[in-house]
């Protein structure tokens, strides 16, 4: 019915009222909220049958057939279909695997308070700059400023600010020593993510890897243009300042050694290293190169020279970092073969932007079939393509072909345990993440398969949790894993304007043909100041949980002030600040059926103010009755015309609504008794 009332020339004015009566109650009902009752819902549905039977029908025929359901969600809030009284977090912060707070995070940056965000990050990842840095943003897809601007918010950069500009660093916290020795193999973001909550929680821990240098993916498989060592050893500090001990150069024989010399646990997070190959004859070549292994021997300091004409196979963000290093590796000809389309590339579409203005070609729909020893390689157009039946295969030559396609690990030293492998991953319990070896656990890539970063530090959070409880004996908290508000933030006094523009930040980076021969950071600092006013364009998901009632509420009052949209994750979303200003009557319905405080009405400085989520949609003059003294909304306003016995006004009055219905029926009554006069 709600989509119905969205659609307003389907619902006449009369049955608008009480189409949305029905709607607000069942919609409190599934919120578990309000005082609704069956009677009451029963009551509103038959009002509503008198006006449109077709509408009422199918929520009365429910009511009776499924009268104990309904008894269920109102007196003991069960439903059992489970699809009711879920909690509802800012979609943004669902959609990150590390499920940090964003509204909050984003919220501080925009009053100016860095130090703050960047303790509201602490929370829920040991690595906010680097995320801020090289994070593909799932959150952004998500965020309802799609609907609303068709712009999201732009996220991913307010963490490097907040890490980049907090004056305090965050006190971590650490429990009393439990005693307890924990291993970890595997400095990437997943096996620190994971010591960093360990040792909070006053475990001994210690990473074991077999490289050079901490940091994994981060250090090895993410150029350094992009996540400068810099940055990301200034935030591994962190995690040694809280006692985790790193070994380097340490090459792991079989994951059970651990335990053989008396530690308590076990993390396997050794990541995927290994380039795939590309799967097609000749791809044993040595010109046919894993993209990760160049990547790695950049990042290794081998400085590995290649071009001049190289050609990558792929369209992930791995494969675009193959791209952009060739150039720096002395490449003068790029291009990317992908077998789909740009718009279909896995890879953001931000650094696909990054790589195209830097001289990347991108040549679309073709698969490769096979690589000759004279260094040509044949494809042929590809399945996805419209004219995959007519066009006939193409041969290239290239100096180096690099395949972009994906990452597997090496699982060889697994061998002798109870610990299996499926599809190139070690098998765990999807919830502890524990494998066939007790007191033995996987996080990361190595348990999920190739992923982000940020999905890996959301594993080693959950690898922390459970071997924490697995060591003490206690039962793991993992409802503290789930997407929570970590602060309570003041709203920002955004205008309408701003809440709806489509105008979203951008951030800089040096000069395409400048940051092409250069590995140095190419990203220029993201100004404070714009960050602020690109926080205030988020719409505080975390206090409206677009249950809509408001929106409801005001339908009831014949207004129709408030106006939302549904997004594509099924959530009501303030569509239009603006409205409000001309139809907002002050009265007040929104605000009382508002579950969380979102939207509020109220008297202030003269004048009665509507405010969703810190904007001001509303200001009206405040006014004094002339009767009562009461004060009330100017737009509620009445006029009272006195009138004396010949029917002449003598008075004009300004009076509440209140006074108002008095006096009305103070004159009718007169003017009924003259007429019997008369
Ligand atoms: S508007 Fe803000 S809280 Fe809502 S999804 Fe976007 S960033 Fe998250
Ligand atoms: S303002 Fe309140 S009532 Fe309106 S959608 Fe948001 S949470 Fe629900």
């Amino acid at each position: 019915m709600r989509a119905q009332l969205h659609t307003e020339d389907r619902l006449s004015a009369s049955i608008r009222p009480v189409a949305a009566r029905v709607t607000r109650i069942i919609t409190e009902v599934t919120l578990g909220r309000g005082n609704a009752s069956l009677k009451e819902l029963a009551g509103a549905v038959s009002e509503l049958e008198s006006v449109a039977p077709e509408l009422a029908g199918p929520i009365a025929a429910s009511l009776k057939k499924d009268k104990t359901e309904w008894e269920n969600h109102i007196a003991r809030n069960t439903c059992s279909a489970g699809t009711c009284f879920l909690p509802r977090s800012a979609p943004c912060q669902v959609a990150c695997p590390a499920h940090i707070d964003i509204p909050s995070m984003m919220a501080h940056v925009g009053h100016g308070d860095f130090s703050k965000s960047l303790e509201v990050l602490s929370k829920d990842t040991p690595l906010p700059d680097s995320c801020g840095l090289v994070c593909p943003a799932p959150c952004e897809y998500e965020c309802v400023q799609n609907t609303v601007s068709g712009e999201p918010v732009f996220i991913r950069p307010m963490k490097h600010v907040a890490a980049r500009c907090a004056e305090i660093r965050p006190e971590l916290k650490k429990a009393a020593p439990t005693g307890k020795k924990i291993a970890i193999v595997g400095c990437g973001p997943a096996g620190l993510t994971a010591a960093y909550y360990l040792a909070q929680k006053g475990h001994s821990v210690e990473i074991f890897d077999e490289r050079e240098h901490p940091g994994g993916v981060m250090r090895y498989g993410i150029p350094n243009y992009r996540l400068p060592d810099y940055k990301l050893y200034a935030e591994i500090d962190v995690i040694k300042n809280l006692g985790v001990k790193i070994h380097l150069g340490y090459t792991v024989r079989q994951a059970r050694e651990f335990q053989d010399k008396g530690y308590d646990a076990t993390l396997l997070a050794t990541g995927m290293q290994n380039s795939k190959r590309l799967g097609v004859p000749g791809d044993d070549q040595d010109f046919v190169i894993g993209g990760m292994d160049f990547l790695s021997a950049v990042r290794s300091g081998k400085n590995p020279r290649v071009g001049p004409h190289v050609i990558v196979i792929g369209g992930g963000n791995a494969a675009i970092d193959v791209a952009m290093t060739a150039f720096r590796q002395g490449a003068t000809k790029v291009q990317m073969w992908y077998r789909r389309n740009r718009k279909q590339m896995p890879a953001n579409p931000h650094e696909v932007e990054l790589a195209l203005a830097e001289g990347v070609e991108l040549v679309e729909f073709w698969a490769p079939t096979r690589i000759f020893p004279d260094k040509r390689i044949e494809f042929e157009r590809s399945r996805y393509a419209p004219d995959a039946k007519t066009t006939p295969p193409v041969t290239v030559r290239a100096d180096q072909i690099f395949a972009g396609i994906g990452q597997e690990a090496d699982l060889g030293w697994l061998d002798g345990t109870k610990i299996e492998t499926k599809w190139g991953n070690i098998v765990c319990d999807p919830v502890t993440l524990q494998t066939g070896e007790p007191g033995i656990f996987a996080g990361g890539d190595i348990a999920h398969g190739a992923s982000t970063v940020v999905a890996a530090i959301g594993s080693g959070k959950r690898a922390a949790e459970s071997i924490h409880s697995w060591l003490m004996g206690i039962p793991a908290d993992f409802e503290s894993l789930e997407p929570k508000r970590r602060d309570e933030v003041p709203f920002l006094p955004s205008t309408p304007q701003q809440r709806t523009s489509s105008d979203r930040a951008h951030i800089e980076e040096n000069d395409p043909l400048t940051r092409r021969v250069s590995h140095d950071f190419m990203q220029k600092d993201w100004d404070e100041k714009v960050a602020a006013v690109e926080a205030e364009r988020c719409l505080r998901c975390d206090i409206c949980i677009g249950c809509g009632l408001c929106e409801l509420a005001c339908m009831e009052v014949g207004a129709e002030a408030l106006k939302m949209v549904e997004t594509k994750g099924g959530r009501m979303v303030f569509k239009d600040f603006t409205t409000p200003a001309e139809k907002c009557i002050g009265c007040g319905a929104c605000t009382s059926v508002c579950p969380t405080g979102a939207i509020i009405v109220e008297d202030r400085d003269g004048f009665r103010i509507t405010e969703i989520t810190g904007t001001i949609v509303r200001k009206q003059p405040l006014q004094v009755c002339s009767c009562c003294g009461e004060t009330f909304s100017a737009s509620a306003r009445q006029y009272h015309k006195t009138r004396d016995t010949l029917g002449k006004k003598v008075l004009e009055e300004m009076l509440c609504p209140a006074c108002a219905r008095i006096q009305s029926a103070k004159s009718m009554k007169e003017m009924q008794w003259m007429a019997q006069l008369f």
